[in-house]
């Protein structure tokens, strides 16, 4: 994904401009993206408080200007939500039924006596030693990462090959607020969360990263790149933006 700012933009009665890709309204900065595919205008809020909108290509600047200035309300509404949601403190607390994703699925906390290793996903179940507990959140992402390597692997090579994309290296790690990272060369990196995304959302993120090894912006080229692999890109996009946060209260 782009690199993310780490707080959400700020309002400032700053004049309306519309430029190709960019719409700058009431200090707020959207990412526009135009496609035949759509019918209708939406906008889209990210986790870190980016902006975006996507809209039929025929609609004019002054529609588009007009539409997010009816929204504005909501936008902020929203852009306060997520800003709280991010500071939330780590939540879990390795209790016995306490529900853990994995690839969209949750699956419930069973504390164990007796086991050969920290952490197992058995029958439906994370079983977690008892006298690891305190070691929890630790051992939950060490388990995550090891488990996201091969898959993320496996997704981009496939999506890879597709896309006319070079691979070099597949990494897993903490991304911070970022979801994937692409650098020149060939070399993608994922968050060790992505792994608790369900699969149809984690391959948008792969796609994402892997279209930018064509275009290292978010241009419409871009996104023309990333509708070719996965035309139902958008609600895939909206719904990261709209539950992802969901999967940071580890
Ligand atoms: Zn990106």
């Amino acid at each position: 994904m782009a690199k993310l700012p780490l707080s959400p933009i700020r309002a400032g009665g700053k004049p309306t401009r519309a430029s190709e890709h960019r719409l700058e309204i009431d200090g707020l900065s959207f990412e526009v993206h135009r496609s035949d595919r759509r019918k209708t205008m939406q906008i889209t809020v990210e986790r870190s408080g980016e902006l975006s909108i996507v809209a039929p290509s025929k609609v004019a600047s002054e529609q588009l200007v007009d539409f997010v200035e009816k929204k504005l309300l909501w936008i902020h509404t929203k852009i306060e939500e997520k800003s709280r949601l991010q500071q939330r403190a780590p939540s879990k607390l390795f209790v016995e039924g306490e529900g853990f994703l994995y690839l969209g699925k949750s699956y419930r906390l069973r504390l164990v006596d007796n086991q050969l290793v920290d952490l197992t996903l058995k029958n439906g179940r994370f079983c977690l030693r008892k006298n690891s507990i305190h070691r929890g959140r630790e051992i939950f992402v060490a388990w995550y990462t090891r488990l996201a390597q091969p898959w993320f692997e496996t997704q981009v090579l496939e999506h890879a090959n597709r896309m006319g994309v070079v691979v070099k290296e597949v990494k897993v790690q903490d991304l911070g607020f970022r979801w994937g990272s692409f650098s020149a060369g060939g070399r993608f990196s994922f968050h060790w969360k992505a792994i608790l995304l369900p699969p149809r959302i984690a391959q948008y993120v792969v796609v994402h990263e892997l279209a930018h090894a064509h275009h290292s912006d978010h241009s419409a080229r871009f996104w023309n790149r990333v509708e070719q692999h996965l035309p139902d890109w958008q609600w895939r996009k909206a719904w990261l933006a709209e539950n992802g946060i969901q999967v940071e209260g580890l």
